[in-house]
């Protein structure tokens, strides 16, 4: 029988720990940890992400700033809004939210976020200290290390595991694979020029899906026992859901049930696991200057 991992409570249950710890820093010092947005333009995903992300700061009480700035704004003004927050005190953790409007540099973007307070994860040093073994990154970006969070809380063993990583973007795939090698995984990675990715994935004890290709990955490509952490969310059509579309993984759920040992669906998997690693990395920025 397949356990499904409910990313859901398991993100509750941190995110209790995070509202104890800000609640306790407040009572002893008078402070809490800030977070500071970044939003360009008005695509709709995006906008949601960052309401979702402000209101998962206010809930456990970390104090959150947003700056919207227009779709057709400079790379000057991008610059001196993450200057200020930069140099802000009440400030610990800086994020842009991705992706930026296509005449801006993203990587240049990037790189100006202070690297004590990159709680993404994305700056090239940050990225750079994760690849490297002996390094240490002050941030792990937020969707890999929740990944790596629902695997250690169900008592999954990574060290010495075949796993794959399906996708190798800077935000998801890429260090997902670099953070499964810290942990001692043997890692492959699959990707669009991939040849034979269902045999790759047959080999794996450990799936993680990050392809944003809905059911991509079918029941056959699993080896019997495998864990799957499907961070893939892709909205199709549904005439029968509230909104007129549902999220659909990039794993056949349904085909993966049965085969798999345990499974996150989508969603209530890894969604609610990211939001829930930044509040941390949010805090422990803060927690560096204060403690
Ligand atoms: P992306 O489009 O930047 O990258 C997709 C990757 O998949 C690329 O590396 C590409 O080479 C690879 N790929 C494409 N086609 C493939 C194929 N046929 N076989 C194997 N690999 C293939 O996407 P992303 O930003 O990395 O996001 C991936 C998915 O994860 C999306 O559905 C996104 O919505 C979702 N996502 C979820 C969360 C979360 O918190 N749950 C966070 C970030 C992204």
């Amino acid at each position: 029988k397949t356990v499904v991992i409910d990313g859901k409570v398991i993100s509750e249950e941190i995110r209790t720990k995070i509202s104890d710890e800000v609640r306790k820093m407040k009572n002893d010092i008078g402070k809490v940890p800030g977070l500071a947005v970044v939003l360009v333009g008005q695509q709709k995903d995006s906008q949601t992400y960052v309401r979702n992300k402000i209101l998962a700061c206010e809930e456990t009480g970390i104090k959150s700033v947003l700056a919207e700035l227009p779709e057709d704004c400079t790379e000057g003004e991008i610059m001196s809004v993450l200057a200020k927050f930069n140099e802000d005190t009440s400030v610990h953790g800086v994020l842009v939210q991705l992706p930026l409007p296509q005449h801006l540099d993203e990587a240049k973007i990037l790189n100006m976020v202070r690297l004590e307070k990159d709680v993404d994860g994305f700056h090239p040093l940050n990225m750079g200290n994760l690849a490297m073994r002996g390094r240490e990154p002050l941030f792990v970006s937020c969707t890999p290390k929740g990944c790596v969070e629902l695997l250690i809380r169900s008592g999954v063993e990574i060290a010495g595991k075949n796993a794959v990583v399906i996708g190798r973007s800077n935000i998801v795939g890429l260090p997902m694979s670099l953070l499964l090698q810290r942990y001692d995984a043997t890692v492959s990675t699959v990707h669009a020029f991939s040849k034979d990715p269902e045999q790759i994935t047959r080999e794996a004890d450990i799936v993680v899906a990050a392809a944003g290709i809905p059911n991509l990955v079918r029941g056959s490509w699993l080896k019997p026992g495998a864990v799957v952490i499907d961070v893939g969310t892709c909205p199709v059509e549904d005439s029968s859901s509230e909104h007129g579309y549902r999220l659909v993984g990039d794993v056949c759920y349904e085909e993966a049930l049965g085969v798999a040992s345990a499974i996150t669906p989508v969603p209530g998997g890894v969604g609610p696991m990211t939001i829930a690693m930044l509040l941390c990395n949010t805090l422990d920025a803060a927690k560096r200057i204060f403690l």
